[in-house]
C-alpha cells in the first residue's frame, strides 16, 4: 500500500490566526441534512487534465432533514454527504449585518422531506470561493499511477486528485496495490496570504476563518459550531 500524506510542518507557522469552522458529527443530537438530490457545476482550470475541478457551483440542494433529539436545530447544519454548510435566514441576517467579508449565502436549498419537529426552516448555503487544492497532501515516494506508472496521482498542476488514472483507467486508491492517505491531519495549514483581507475563506474545500470572524461568532453565539485551530503560514 503506497500512501499520501499531508505536510504540516514546513513554512512559517503560527497558532492562534486561522481556525477551522467544522461542524459536530450527526450523532451528536443536532439537526442534519442528507442529500435527496443535488445539481453541481464543476468549476474547471487546469492547465494539465481538462477534467480536474478546484470548486463547485451548487445550482440545487434538495435535503432530507433528520435528527435535532437532543439539540434541535441552531443557526448552522451539516449536510453531512455533500459536506455542505447550511445556515438559518435568522442568522443569515445578523451575519450580513456583520462587517465579515469573503462568505456567500445562496438561495440553493430545497427541503425534501422534513424528519425533525422543526417547523417550515428557511435554511441558504453558506459558501466561499475555493482558493483552490490544498498544496500541502504530498505523495510518499513517487507521484505516479502504481499501475502504468504514465500518470502522477496528485497534479502537479492544481493539486486535483487521480483517483481513478487517467492513463490506465485503474482505480488508484484503496486497492490493494493503489494509495491510501497515511492520516488526516489534526491541524491544517493555510497561508496567510489566501485570505486577502477576507475573514472567511474556503481552502482545500474547508472553512477557515481569522480571529474577527471567530470572535464575532463566539459574540453572536453561533452555534453549533466547532473552531479547531490551524496554522497560518506567514512565509
Ligand atoms: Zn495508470
Ligand atoms: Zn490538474
Amino acid at each position: 500500500m503506497r500512501e499520501i500524506c499531508y505536510d504540516n510542518q514546513s513554512g512559517r507557522l503560527e497558532r492562534d490566526r486561522i481556525w477551522q469552522l467544522a461542524m459536530p458529527e450527526v450523532d451528536e443530537g443536532w439537526v442534519y441534512g442528507e442529500t435527496a438530490k443535488s445539481a453541481v457545476e464543476y468549476i474547471k482550470s487546469c492547465a494539465l487534465n481538462s477534467e480536474h475541478f478546484h470548486d463547485i457551483s451548487w445550482k440545487d440542494l434538495q435535503i432530507d432533514l433528520l435528527g435535532g433529539s437532543r439539540n434541535g436545530l441552531g443557526d448552522s447544519l451539516l449536510v453531512w454527504d455533500a459536506g455542505a454548510v447550511l445556515v438559518t435566514v435568522d442568522f443569515a441576517e445578523r451575519l450580513r449585518q456583520s462587517a465579515l467579508t469573503g462568505y456567500s449565502l445562496e438561495a440553493v436549498v430545497r427541503i425534501a422531506v422534513n424528519q425533525t419537529t422543526v417547523a417550515n426552516p428557511v435554511l441558504l448555503l453558506l459558501n466561499a470561493p475555493n482558493t483552490g487544492r490544498d498544496g500541502r497532501w504530498k505523495v510518499v515516494g513517487e507521484n505516479e499511477c502504481p499501475f502504468c506508472r504514465n500518470e502522477p496521482i496528485i497534479c502537479p498542476a492544481c493539486g486535483d486528485w487521480n483517483r481513478v488514472c487517467p492513463g490506465c483507467g485503474k482505480r488508484t486508491f484503496g486497492e490493494k496495490e493503489g494509495f491510501k492517505v497515511r492520516e488526516w491531519p489534526d491541524m491544517y495549514v493555510v497561508d496567510q496570504a489566501l485570505f486577502r483581507g477576507a475573514n472567511l475563506i474556503k481552502h482545500g474545500g474547508i472553512f477557515f476563518v481569522d480571529s474577527v470572524c471567530k470572535r464575532w461568532m463566539e459574540e453572536s453565539n453561533f452555534h453549533p459550531v466547532i473552531f479547531k485551530p490551524a496554522f497560518a503560514n506567514v512565509a
